[in-house]
This record gives C-alpha cells, structure tokens and sequence, in this order.
C-alpha cells in the first residue's frame, strides 16, 4: 500500500515539475521572436510553436508538410534548406542555414538540432526560424561599402585585388594569361575646372556605368578612384582580347555623354596594359605597370593604349632612381650651367648666350636636362632649381659683363611651373635689381606648351615682364600648336625655331615653304628669329637667305662651360 501511496506521489510531483517546465518552455517560446517546428521522429508527429505566423502563411500538420516550407524560400536556397532540414540522414546534431523568403522580403535563419535515442535513432527534431533581415542587410551593406565604390556602383580597388587573385590563381593551373588593363580620361582636369565639379562627377559616374557593361565571369570591371577605372579580364582573346575592348570604349567616346542638365561632353581615353605572367605574377605589380604605361601613353599622346614591356620598365626603375638623386642633387645644388652663343646670321657678331643647365652625377654622369628637368617639374623641385638658375645666371652675366666689358643677350629657359608662381615677377624683377642688370638683356625662354594650361595667367605675367623691359622668347616654335595667327596675340619678342625644321628644310619642300611663310610672317609683326640647332653650313646658307636673323647651334659653338665662354669672351 506504502508502496502504491509512494508510486502516486512521485507521479503526481513530476507531474507538477512537467507542467512547471512546460509553462516555462511556453514562456521562452511566446517572449522569443523565433518561430519553431518540433517532429516527434517515431511518430511523425509535427507542431509549430512560437511566432509561426510570423514567418508562415500555413500551417504544418504532417512531416510531409516539410515541402511546403522548403518552397516558402527562394529557388536558390531551397537545396540548402533541403539538405539542413534532413540533418539525420547525416547523423548530425545541428546544423544551421540562413535563406531568403521566396518574396526576397526576409532573410530566415534556420537552426536545425537532433536528439538521438541510445540506438542513435533519432528522437526529436526542433527546426528554430529566425528573421535575421535587418543583420543580413547591415552586413551586406557592410560588404557592399567595402567592396564597391559609392560612386559608381563599380568594385573598389580592394575588391578588384581580390579578384584578380583569384584570376591569377586560377590562370595559373590552366596556363592562362590574364590582362590588366588601366584606363583613365584624358584631361579630366579641364573637365572639371571648366565645368564644375558636379559634371566632373556625372562624367566618372556615366563612365563607369559605360564600362560596367564588360563585366562578365572573365572580366572584373573597377573604379580605383576620380577618373581612373581599371578592368581585369581573364584569358582575354577573341572579341575579349584587350585591343578589342579598348576599340570598343574608344569607339564609344565618339560619342558623347550627356549630363542631367543636357549638355553633351565628349571625353577621351587612354589605356596601359599589364599582362600576366609576362609583365609580373604579382596583382599589385600588374596593377602599378598597367598604370604606369597609361601615363607614359599620356605622354606619348592620348587617346591610345600601350602595353607594358621591359623597355618600359627598365625606363621607369632609371627614372625612379633619378628622381631620387635629384632630390639630393636640390639639396646640394649639384648643378652648373653652360652656355650655348648665339651669332647674328648677317655679321656673325655675338648676339646672346642661352644658359643650359648641367646635372652631374657621381654614378650616372652627365644628366640630360631633357630628362630631368620634367621630373623636376613633376615633383616640384623645378622651382628651387628656376630660382638657382636665375641668381647664378644673372650673377655671372653681370660679372662678365664687367669683367669682359661686353653686352649681349642672355637667354634663360623658365619652365611653365615657374610662371604659374604667383611671386615669379616679383622674385625675377629683385633679381635684376639685386645685381643692377640692363632689362633688355635679358630674354625669357617659353614653351608654346607652357602656355596651354594657363594661357591668360602666363600672357598676363609675361606683358608685366616685357613692360619692366624683358624680352621674351618662344622657344621650340613649330613642334607644337602654333598657328601663325596665334603669334599676333603674344607678348613676345623673339621666335626660336626649332631644331626638327632646321634639319627637315633643305630635304623637305613643304617644311621649305612653311618655313618661308613663317619668316615673311614674323618679320611682318617686326619679331626677331633665332634658328636652333644649326649643324652644317648649307643649313646655315639657306638660314641667312631667306633672312633669319640668328644662328644658334653646333656648327658655331656648343653649350660650353663658364671657363670656356671666358675664354671666347676675351677674344
Ligand atoms: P632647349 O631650350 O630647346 O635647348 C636647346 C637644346 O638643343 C639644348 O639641349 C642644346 O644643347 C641643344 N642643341 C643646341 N644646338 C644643337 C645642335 O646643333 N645640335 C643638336 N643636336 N643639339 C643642339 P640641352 O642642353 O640638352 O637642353 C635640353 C632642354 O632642357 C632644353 O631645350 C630646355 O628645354 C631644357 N633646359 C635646359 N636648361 C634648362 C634650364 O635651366 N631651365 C629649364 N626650365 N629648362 C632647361
Ligand atoms: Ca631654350
Ligand atoms: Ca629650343
């Protein structure tokens, strides 16, 4: 009886205990967000708990309702769904899936757990769905900031360096080549400063939405930043070989794109190629080459596409190391000018001297100017340099000038960064008061292309100049734009014409008849002309008949040293 009395109680405490449990388990359930589907695996039998209508618009009775779940997520999850869902057959204990709701409205977190019995059949089965959209949208957010770029929807560079490892990896087992191809708008600055910063953006955007049309499986199409873009392309041949999409975007440019408020802007471009394994097996390499020749095509031209080679490099790595002794060169101004006379054609008098600088270097030797001074120009050094050239020219002059008790004409060459400076009168004119030189002999050197960029600033300092009393002189004349027409508007006094039309004239009856053109032109706006480059006599023959005035070249003197120019100069 004890005994019964005992079995009763014990029931009816682990009974209380059950429903204590249970109104505890009810509890999480209703609190939790989650909906829940518990199998009974003997049985077969289902129940849904928790936030089931949250997540379903059905209910779920039996085990083979199952399906209609599975087809409640989108096609591409429902496999996923599928395999998690039937964990057991795996043995496994938990597993976990997160899919998207065939209305793509939700992001489902599925946890799947087991329980198995001591048979390692299983027992229970308890699916937990968890709507998990606003972390899922945070983290793709997240993934979509730090891959792509704001602006134009296109992958950042972070992002196309990723894939063009996978590109590399991948070409390498299937001995592929992969390309790099960096492309940039040409004069993107005028772009920007002539019509605003808000068309400058429109254009990168419309650009890259252009390009955004290659990308495929083969081809990753990027924005590193402003106007440069830059495609990977995998195994890139036939209508995917590189020439054939910069045909394409070039054909494109002929067009124009128009702007919100209507306006239509052509651009141009140019591309630089770097392919692997030929160039180098490093993304960031590739990615460094590809660059490096679109800009060295800039330079050759725009509008075009180069491919990186060896020469290429072999090119840059010098110029690298050049540009780093020039910046100690600076420093220690380890420079020394020559000097390069001019005679008049007719009397063969002294007319000036041209300063030319000289760089030598302990390792390299002799620099050339032509090659350094435009890294001067590009990183800025050109300025300390000007400075320098001017005080030691103009003090040397005017040491001679005394000494020899001679006048003529110095030349210096000033580059188009020089000008730009707002200073550069002010600084120039304390020069010439500092050592009490004549104005007039002194004349400026100008590239037609120097004044390009910023043609009002520099005419504008130019006619400051010439009203103190300083010649100017266009050098280089006919390598660049000029149109005779132009030469009216100019401040200028002098023509330098350049080395190429002295050597192509006698061989050449149309560079003859320009050169006759120029010469009647010129000497109808009263400009006076020097002749560069001058190297043989029937050159210099043909100079003083059709009246050029002055002679500049190797036939009647190299650029000499100081000492040297002394010794002519006491002649
Ligand atoms: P540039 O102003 O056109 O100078 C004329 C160049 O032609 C000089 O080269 C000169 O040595 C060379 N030359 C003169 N006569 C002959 C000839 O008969 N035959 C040949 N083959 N060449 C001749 P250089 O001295 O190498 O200077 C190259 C360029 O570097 C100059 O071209 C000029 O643009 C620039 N440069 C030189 N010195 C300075 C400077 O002090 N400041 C700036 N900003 N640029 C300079
Ligand atoms: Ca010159
Ligand atoms: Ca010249």
């Amino acid at each position: 009886m004890n005994e019964i009395q005992y079995q009763v109680d014990l029931m009816s405490a682990m009974n209380e205990k059950l429903k204590s449990d249970q109104k505890m388990m009810e509890m999480i359930i209703d609190t939790s967000t989650s909906a829940f589907l518990y199998i009974d695996m003997s049985t077969h039998e289902v129940r849904m708990l928790g936030r089931w209508e949250d997540y379903f618009d059905f209910q779920v009775r039996k085990y083979n309702d199952l399906q209609m779940i599975t087809y409640s997520f989108g096609e591409d999850y429902r496999e996923d769904f599928r395999n998690c869902a039937t964990l057991e057959r795996r043995g496994e204990e938990r597993n976990v899936v997160t899919v998207q709701t065939a209305d793509r409205r939700k992001w489902v977190e599925c946890e799947v757990n087991v329980v198995y019995g001591p048979d390692k059949r299983p027992i229970d089965k308890v699916i937990r769905f968890k709507d998990v959209t606003l972390l899922r949208d945070q983290h793709e957010e997240l993934k979509y900031m730090a891959f792509n770029d704001s602006m134009t929807g296109l992958y950042n560079r972070n992002y196309f360096i990723r894939c063009m490892s996978d590109y590399l990896s991948k070409a390498e087992k299937e001995n592929r080549e992969v390309a790099v191809m960096f492309v940039d708008i040409d004069d993107f600055k005028s772009i920007n400063d002539g019509m605003g910063l808000a068309i400058g953006d429109e254009i990168v955007m419309s650009f890259g939405h252009y390009l955004s049309d290659f990308s495929t499986d083969n081809c990753i199409v990027s924005h590193f930043n402003g106007d440069k873009y830059c495609l990977g392309i995998y195994d890139p041949c036939g209508p995917h070989s590189v020439d054939r999409i910069y045909r394409t975007i070039r054909e494109r440019t002929r067009q124009p794109f128009v702007t919100s408020d209507g306006r239509e802007i052509f651009i141009r471009v140019t591309a630089g190629v770097a392919m692997y394994p030929d160039a180098s097996s490093s993304v960031l390499e590739l990615i460094n080459y590809a660059e490096i020749v679109s800009n060295r095509a800039k330079e050759d031209g725009k509008d075009s596409i180069q491919y990186f080679d060896s020469e290429v490099l072999t090119e840059f790595l010098y110029n690298i190391n050049i540009e780093n002794k020039l910046r100690t060169a600076v420093h220690d101004m380890d420079f020394q000018m020559y000097y390069q006379p001019q005679f008049e054609a007719s009397t063969g008098n002294l007319r000036g001297m041209e300063a030319l600088i000289r760089w030598k270097d302990p390792d390299e030797g002799m620099i050339s100017p032509s090659l350094f001074i435009p890294l001067a120009e590009k990183n800025g050094t050109i300025v300390h340099i000007g400075q320098w050239v001017i005080e030691d020219t103009i003090s040397t002059y005017m040491k001679w000038k005394k000494t020899y008790d001679r006048a003529f004409i110095l030349s210096i060459n000033i580059s188009a960064i020089q000008y730009k400076r707002e200073d550069f009168v002010e600084g120039l004119i304390g020069v010439i008061e500092k050592y009490g030189m004549d104005p007039g002999e002194l004349e400026l050197e100008i590239t037609e292309t120097a004044l390009i960029d910023n043609y009002r600033d520099i005419c504008s300092k130019l006619s400051a100049l010439r009203d103190y009393g300083i010649r100017i002189s266009m050098d280089d004349f006919g390598t660049g734009y000029s149109s005779l027409s132009y030469l009216k508007s100019l401040p200028i006094d002098t023509l330098k014409i350049d080395k190429t039309f002295v050597d192509t004239v006698l061989m050449d009856d149309n560079t003859n008849i320009i050169m006759e053109s120029i010469m009647s032109m010129v000497q109808r706006l009263g400009l006076e002309t020097v002749a560069e480059g001058v190297e043989t006599e029937e050159q210099l023959e043909y100079l003083k008949g059709i009246r050029c005035d002055n002679i500049q070249g190797y036939l009647l003197g190299r650029p000499q040293t100081v000492e040297d120019i002394e010794a002519l100069l006491r002649k």
